[in-house]
């Protein structure tokens, strides 16, 4: 199937190259010169697992990336939008999609046969088809159902493991206008049989997604209310509280030959200093937006990006336990990123924690495994240094605050122990065990 793929960032690129590696010829489209450049050089210019060799599996076979959006639109039989949906502050902004779907729209005025346009990225329920269709139809002069079909693919994989992921889903969300549309959908899919699917319209596939993320941001913030409640009451480790928990039937099954089964959702509830990222804030803000403007308050909803977002302040809390003034104590960041495996800064807790930190004067340095560009792009050399190696990292700090659980951190008490033992650890993901320090603070404990 000809496919072509408007915004090549985390999913579109990755979407682009899995299809491609299905057999699809792709063509990723993005404004950014660089992008296109580097991904025909076969250079991911993201960090995924899995995409540099993907690249270099499909680059130049059947996979290309360009600037020109409108001769790969005429070209595939249907086209994937993959652009970024921010949050503006007061709702989703649109920006992006609304452009995108009047550039394909004039792409697709001289196009004589059917073509697909299908909304991968995130947005608010009622958006493909009351904001993308009539804008395609104006700028087209087609007519939907005639000449074109809109559908709705949301994407669940996540960022860190997101080649496998999307070659193996847990799910398939297809949403269409029409059951012409459905086929060329099922069609893209194709070679993904096995995987559980679910056929709606447009409106519902939206909501499955933002149903999705807010579930799993509200098992966050309900397990930081309890790590919070933990430490103000104090004699009680949260560590213990969802060990307790987690061995429910719910949360750990019993498999056929009598052993427990781990759900993934418990890894949900742990506590910690926030969820960041990409989508969990971006996406519950502008749910709770969206309802509020429809005249549906969501007071759940509300509070779970209240509790994430003076998250933060814990470690704060933490570090003044044992420093009157923050001023000119030198504390190390372990991890940028706002989880493990990924170079994604977009709203990392980290952010929020150097922030709070720089304003009452500590000097900051930091190391993440991968995200030292991406860093760049948020503190100059002034706020924040980099350290070449995790030894550097804590060599001569007053304190260390881990926040992303990187692997590689797992070595942090055997260093510390030999370079640094009076250094204050606090813990801002529960990750390394309580007694391995010398002191140690964590978060719920
Ligand atoms: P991103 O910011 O990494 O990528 C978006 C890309 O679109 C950028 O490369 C940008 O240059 C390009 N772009 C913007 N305007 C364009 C235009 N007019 N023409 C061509 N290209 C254009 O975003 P992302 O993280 O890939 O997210 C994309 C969408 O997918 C969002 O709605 C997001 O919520 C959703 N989503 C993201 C993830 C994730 O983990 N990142 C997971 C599931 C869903």
């Amino acid at each position: 199937m000809k496919v072509s793929v408007v915004g090549t960032g985390y999913v579109g690129l990755v979407t682009g190259a899995c299809l491609a590696d299905k057999g699809h010829h792709v063509v990723c489209i993005d404004i950014d010169t660089e992008k296109v450049k580097k991904i025909n050089k076969g250079i991911p210019p993201i960090f995924e697992n899995g995409l540099e060799s993907l690249l270099r599996k499909t680059v130049s076979k059947n996979l290309f990336a360009t600037t020109n959006l409108r001769e790969p639109i005429v070209d595939s039989e249907i086209t994937l939008i993959t652009v970024g949906t921010p949050f503006d502050g007061e709702e989703i902004d649109l920006t992006h999609i609304r452009e995108v779907s009047r550039q394909i729209g004039i792409a697709l005025k001289n196009k004589p046969d059917y073509h697909g346009v299908v909304v991968k990225s995130t947005v608010v329920p009622g958006t493909t088809d009351e904001v993308v269709l009539p804008i395609l139809e104006e700028i087209s002069g087609k007519k939907v159902g005639r000449d074109l079909g809109v559908g709705m693919n949301p994407e669940f994989l996540t960022e860190g493991q997101a080649v496998s992921d999307f070659m193996n889903p847990d799910r398939i969300v297809l949403g269409a206008d029409a059951e012409r549309t459905m086929q060329l959908l099922r069609e893209l899919y194709y070679g993904f049989e096995n995987v559980p699917r679910l056929e709606t319209n447009c409106k519902t596939a939206e909501m499955i997604k933002y149903a999705s993320n807010a579930m799993l941001a509200t098992q966050i913030s309900f397990a930081n209310e309890i790590a919070n409640l933990c430490s103000t009451l104090g004699g009680i480790d949260v560590v213990d509280v969802m060990k307790g928990v987690h061995l429910s039937y719910y949360l750990s099954p019993i498999a056929k030959d009598g052993t427990r089964i781990k759900a993934p959702i418990a890894s949900f509830l742990e506590a910690g200093c926030g969820f960041g990222g990409s989508c969990l804030p971006k996406d519950v803000k502008a749910l709770i937006a969206h309802g509020e403007k429809a005249g549906a308050r969501l007071p759940v909803l509300t509070a779970v990006i209240e509790t994430n977002q003076r998250q933060h302040e814990q470690v704060i809390r933490l570090l003044r336990k044992h420093f009157v003034s923050l001023r000119d104590v030198r504390v190390t960041i372990l991890g940028l990123s706002f989880k493990p495996d990924t170079d994604d800064m977009r709203e990392s807790p980290a952010i929020a924690i150097i922030k709070e930190l720089l304003s009452h004067g500590a000097i900051i340095k930091a190391f993440d495994p991968v995200a030292h560009n991406e860093a760049r792009r948020f503190f100059p050399v002034d706020q924040l240094a980099l350290c070449a190696t995790l030894e550097d990292a804590l060599m001569d700090a007053d304190a260390v605050v881990l926040v992303t659980r990187w692997k590689e951190f797992e070595a942090v008490p055997d260093i510390l122990k030999e370079s640094n033992p009076q250094a204050v650890f606090v813990d801002g993901r529960r990750m390394l065990g309580k007694n391995k320090f010398k002191l140690y603070e964590g978060i719920g404990l």
